[in-house]
């Protein structure tokens, strides 16, 4: 199959869709790749690279117009919807119930689309994963870079020195986020309590972390408890389909410690913190009643080469089985099927024909 890999031309969008090591996975299976001149640039990845791992580089016009499969990480946008035609499978973070012109573009160009962030493994959503896992990680980084004086912290060392307490950290919710957030701040050595919602999880997570951290279940007295004398709180949690629930009001905010951080990861479902607002790297930490709250929306944004080698090993195996024959994998793979999104100028995913009940 002849697959194709454009540059993302989104603003601050630096990912690719490939790594050279996915490229020559999928070379050795078979297929064909066209990678867009300099498209691995933002990413640290040189067209040495994806030359070296048996792709042919074009420009984007040959990409676009000459690939069965595009394998993306943004959406299209705009400039690129004059190459959106019948014959093209689009593999891409696509977020469509909150983009009336572009699901109206797929549809009116009768092209093929299968969304990351709609195939579904059960629970799971396995192409949304590496991002939190992500962004869970950096988490606990900005925890630790904004607790520096030199950033405008209190200046304290999130695990302390010996003879000195740790920092004291807790994260509400502790799902793929929180459970990476928590790992690096115990690796820190900080004081880390998680607490959770679910008690299958909680359970789960009583086992994973033992003696390393405390994992209580989620309510509200419980939080307050954790609440009172913390240096860092992390929010990360989601509920499927809604808006984050304000677990830290206001008035909570007397209770944190003077100096104090919130790292609102859940900001881009509207946030757990009543205070909070999205907020970008540009500016990414402001002050309400004396706390710092660091809200960046687009956190795996400031590491593009791991971000796109984390998409690459979990898009990789779809890429493969779709390079198998597209109809046949969305047939036979209801993993994959759950991503299926536009075809045939129709719209077949529930959520978005709901956003948008006037279109086909
Ligand atoms: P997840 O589903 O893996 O985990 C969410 C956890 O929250 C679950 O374990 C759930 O039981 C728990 N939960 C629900 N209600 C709760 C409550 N009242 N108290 C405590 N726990 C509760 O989700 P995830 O992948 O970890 O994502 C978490 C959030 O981070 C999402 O909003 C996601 O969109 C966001 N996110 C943001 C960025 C960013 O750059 N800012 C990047 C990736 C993910």
């Amino acid at each position: 199959m002849r697959i194709g890999v454009p540059t993302e031309i989104k603003p601050s969008e630096r990912r690719v869709g490939m790594t050279p090591d996915g490229v020559h996975a999928v070379v050795e299976a078979g297929h064909e790749v066209f990678v867009q001149d300099g498209a691995g640039v933002g990413s640290g990845f040189d067209n040495a690279e994806y030359v070296a791992a048996g792709a042919r580089l074009g420009t984007q016009a040959e990409v676009w117009d000459t690939a069965e499969l595009l394998v993306k990480v943004k959406e299209p946008i705009e400039p690129e919807y004059g190459f959106l035609r019948e014959d093209l499978t689009l593999f891409t973070y696509l977020h469509l119930a909150a983009d009336r012109d572009l699901t109206q573009a797929l549809l009116e160009n009768r092209t093929r689309s299968i969304a990351y962030e709609t195939v579904r493994d059960g629970r799971a959503l396995p192409l949304l994963t590496p991002m939190s896992e992500i962004a869970g990680r950096l988490a606990a980084q900005a925890a630790a870079q904004y607790s520096l004086h030199t950033e405008g912290g209190p200046g304290i060392l999130l695990g302390g020195t010996p003879g000195v307490a740790p920092a004291r950290v807790v994260v509400l919710g502790g799902g793929t986020v929180g459970t990476q957030a928590a790992l690096l701040a115990v690796g820190l050595r900080a004081e880390v309590t998680i607490l959770d919602a679910y008690l299958p999880r909680v359970r789960e997570l009583t086992d994973y972390f033992g003696n390393s951290a405390r994992v209580l279940a989620s309510n509200p007295r419980n939080i307050e408890r954790e609440l009172e004398g913390a240096d860092v709180v992390i929010g990360s949690v989601l509920v499927p389909g809604a808006a984050a629930p304000k677990l830290v009001r206001r008035e909570h905010l007397d209770l944190l410690a003077p100096g104090s951080l919130l790292i609102d990861v859940a900001i881009d479902q509207g946030g757990c913190f009543e205070t909070s607002h999205p907020t970008t790297y540009e500016d990414p930490v402001f002050e309400v009643d004396g706390i710092r709250h660091y809200c960046v929306a687009n956190m795996p944004g400031a590491v593009p080469r791991t971000g796109t080698a984390s998409l690459t090993n979990a898009t990789l195996p779809f890429v493969l089985r779709l390079g198998q024959g597209i109809d046949e994998a969305l047939r036979e793979d209801r993993i994959l099927a759950a991503g299926l999104n536009t075809e045939q100028g129709e719209i077949t995913f529930q959520g978005v024909a709901d956003a948008f009940p006037d279109l086909p």
